[in-house]
């Protein structure tokens, strides 16, 4: 958990994990120890096809969850956590089917690794319903995999009207490099389901690889502050250009973007000097 500059509490999370439930290296058991010892505040077992109950563990939240799949001449996966009930979807659903089961049990749904799962963007703005997307996903990258970062395929959906919450996500199957790299920080009053849930839902989230970033709209103005700094930051918005695109030099603790009338999204990432990114959620005017 961390306190921000104005004093609120941001729980750490893994919101999109397997275990031997379905094709996971660990039991569920093993898994959330593990995660436990990685000092997670909560975490959520997301099955294939197998919803797994809420839990608790040593004072770690475990948040009931799922995922779905379709892999046809196109590829979903939709991620469901929070779920009050089994949804008990069938195999043939089809991905809005499976976001509205998901969100009438009560759950987050979330449209998992875009970029992995080559989705277009044209078929993204026609999901209703989509609470989250993951702008990162661990096991989608190195060694197990390619395209873990989904940044610039959001963003052109963005440009079509796409609005999903950030998220940050390991996937993690293997419990090797797949572990830890996929974080979230979610802003609540307290470590429950039902807070931590409202924190997503609200956009209050930090998706990163490790460091911590926090960012505000004064004015016109979007001020990014990295707490322990990095070695650039870099915003992003609709427009192709603005040389206000990066702001570098020696270490970076606060940048800015001044936003004027054309622009109708920002986002901004941060890069330390090891590589790990912080993200912002988008703001839209
Ligand atoms: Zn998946
Ligand atoms: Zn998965």
């Amino acid at each position: 958990m961390i306190i921000d500059s104005k004093g609120n509490k941001w729980y750490k999370g893994n919101l999109h994990m397997h275990t031997t439930s379905s094709d996971g290296a660990r039991t569920p058991a093993e898994a959330m120890r593990i995660y436990k010892d990685k000092g997670y505040d909560f975490i959520a077992l997301t099955d294939h096809w197998h919803v797994n109950e809420p839990d608790e563990y040593e004072g770690m939240l475990v948040l009931s969850g799922v995922e779905y799949d379709l892999t046809r001449d196109e590829c979903y996966h939709i991620v469901g956590y929070g779920l009050r009930e089994d949804p008990r979807l069938e195999r043939e659903a089809e991905p809005q089917q499976m976001i509205d089961a998901i969100k009438s049990a009560g759950g987050v749904a979330t449209l998992a690794h875009p970029a992995w799962s080559l989705q277009r963007p044209d078929k993204m703005v026609q999901l209703k319903g989509v609470d989250c997307t993951e702008i990162y996903n661990s096991v989608s990258g190195y060694p197990f995999s390619a395209r873990p970062y989904s940044g610039t395929l959001i963003d052109v959906a963005t440009t079509m009207g796409f609005r999903a919450v950030l998220t940050s996500t390991d996937d993690t199957h293997y419990y090797g490099e797949d572990a830890g790299r996929g974080i979230v920080y979610v802003k609540a009053t307290e470590l429950s389901r039902d807070a931590i849930i409202s924190g997503i839902l609200k956009g209050d989230v930090v998706p990163t690889n490790g460091p911590f970033i926090e960012w505000e709209l004064r004015g016109s103005r979007f001020a990014v502050t990295v707490p322990d700094g990095c070695r650039y930051v870099q915003f992003f918005t609709n427009k192709y250009y603005s040389p206000q695109t990066t702001a570098t030099g020696g270490t970076v603790r606060e940048a800015y973007f001044d936003v004027d009338p054309k622009v109708t999204f920002i986002r901004a990432e941060a890069v330390g000097f090891d590589g790990l990114t912080a993200y912002t959620q988008y703001i839209y005017f």
